[in-house]
């Protein structure tokens, strides 16, 4: 079995900011496949380092972006009297990541990140805009 971590950084340019990461995944994987330690079957997990920020796996179309940041917008109110905005000022931002959640795992099927057509994995900033937006990619496979 084999297993390789590696990471992407990250920086961002507005408050909300939703990133397409599918293609730097996939090059990240064709470097392993590249090498000797190649992974023809296994899974890859996808986890952000930060708690104002997520992972999400779906399709990357304008039109939907639009409404997912629309919906998350409706659903978690900017300003609610939130106990942890007395500390930080952001609970909006980490409260969308709560459920949103921090990881995805896809699977690694023939040797390749077993994506649907229409899926893409992306990185959701909720609390930017920041530097160095850390990324753990973990191949496990044979
Ligand atoms: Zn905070």
């Amino acid at each position: 079995m084999t297993v390789i971590n590696k990471s992407l950084k990250i920086n961002t340019d507005s408050h909300f900011q939703i990133i397409d990461i599918s293609s730097e995944i996939k090059t990240a994987f064709n470097e392993i496949n590249e090498g000797e330690d190649s992974i023809e079957k296994g899974i890859l997990a996808v986890f952000t380092k930060h708690s104002t920020s997520a992972i999400v796996v779906n399709e990357n179309e304008k039109g939907l972006l639009n409404d997912f940041e629309f919906i998350l917008e409706d659903l978690v109110k900017d300003k609610n009297g939130y106990d942890h905005d007395v500390i930080d000022n952001n609970a909006a931002s980490h409260l969308k990541s709560f459920l949103l959640g921090s990881s995805e795992t896809i699977p690694i099927i023939n040797g390749k990140i077993d994506l649907g057509t229409w899926q893409s994995i992306f990185f959701i900033e909720l609390d930017g805009p920041r530097r160095n937006r850390t990324i753990d990619l973990v191949f496990i496979g044979e």
